[in-house]
C-alpha cells in the first residue's frame, strides 16, 4: 500500500460561521472522524483530534495560532488521538479516566485497528497497526450536562447524551442552532451494543433528546454535515427499531 506524507495526512475546509472542517483522507469513511475547529474571539475550539499518527498542530498551522480548548465528544481512539498536543483538554466526567489512561481495550483501538485495511495510504514514519496507541492527555476541565463552553463571544451548551459511549457529548450554539453531536448522532451507519439493554435505554433517551431540538446544521463525528430534517429522520429510524 502506498505511503502518505505527513503533509497530506490532513485535509482542512472552511465551512460558514468561523468553523474549519479538518480531516484524514486516508482513513476509510466508517473509521475516518471529524475534526471540527471554530474559531472564537478569546479562545478557539477543537472539537475532536483524529487518529493520532500524525502531527495535528504541526500540520493545520491554524491550530498553533491562538488559545485553544481541545474537547473531546467521547474517547474513542479515532476522536482523542492528538488531545496530548493541546495544552487546555476537556471531557466529559464519564470518560476522564480513558483519555487520561488510554488503552487500546478502553478506546475501542484492538476492536477497530486490527490491520492496515482501515487506510487507503498507509500513515507515514514506522507506522505498524500492533503498536498504535493514544498517548495520555488528562483533561482539566470536565462537561457535565448544563455547562456551557464559551470562546468569550460564541457559547456552547453541553449535553450528556450517552448510548454510543457514557462519557459521549454534544456541543450546541443556539445563536446559530448548530450542534456538535460526536458520535451520538451522524449521517452513516451508528455504532452500538444493541445487545446491552442498559447502554439502549441511554442512547433511546439521548434520541428522543435531538427530536425536538431546532437545528440548522449538524457537524458529526462522521460523515457529512446535514441539517434537521435528516436529523430527525435518523432519530426517529433509531427510535422505530429501539424505543421499546
Ligand atoms: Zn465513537
Ligand atoms: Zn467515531
Amino acid at each position: 500500500m502506498m505511503i502518505a506524507t505527513p503533509e497530506t495526512w490532513y485535509q482542512t475546509k472552511a465551512l460558514n460561521d468561523g468553523i474549519t472542517w479538518i480531516y484524514e483522507p486516508f482513513i476509510k469513511d466508517y473509521y475516518r472522524c471529524n475534526i471540527w475547529h471554530v474559531r472564537g474571539r478569546d479562545r478557539d475550539l477543537l472539537i475532536d483530534s483524529g487518529m493520532g499518527v500524525v502531527s495535528l498542530r504541526e500540520q493545520v498551522a491554524q491550530l498553533s495560532e491562538r488559545p485553544i480548548l481541545a474537547v473531546a465528544s467521547h474517547t474513542h481512539f479515532d476522536h482523542i488521538g492528538t488531545h496530548h498536543e493541546f495544552a487546555d483538554r476537556a471531557v466529559h466526567p464519564a470518560e476522564a479516566d480513558v483519555l487520561a489512561r488510554p488503552t487500546r481495550k478502553n478506546t475501542g483501538a484492538d476492536y477497530y485497528v486490527a490491520d492496515d485495511s482501515i487506510f487507503t495510504a498507509l500513515p507515514p514514519g514506522d507506522w505498524q497497526a500492533p503498536q498504535y496507541e493514544v498517548r495520555p492527555a488528562p483533561a482539566q476541565t470536565l462537561l457535565e450536562e448544563g455547562n456551557t463552553v464559551g470562546t468569550g463571544d460564541r457559547n456552547f451548551q453541553v449535553f450528556h447524551l450517552p448510548g454510543h459511549s457514557d462519557g459521549s457529548i454534544a456541543l450546541y450554539e443556539r445563536a446559530t442552532e448548530t450542534l456538535f453531536s460526536g458520535d451520538v448522532v451522524y449521517d452513516g451507519e451508528l455504532a452500538y451494543d444493541a445487545d446491552n439493554a442498559d447502554e439502549m435505554r441511554q442512547y433511546v433517551t439521548s434520541m428522543k433528546r435531538l427530536l425536538d431540538l431546532p437545528v440548522r446544521v449538524v457537524h458529526g463525528g462522521h460523515y457529512p454535515s446535514f441539517g434537521q430534517d435528516r436529523m430527525q429522520s435518523i432519530a426517529r429510524a433509531f427510535l422505530a427499531q429501539y424505543d421499546r
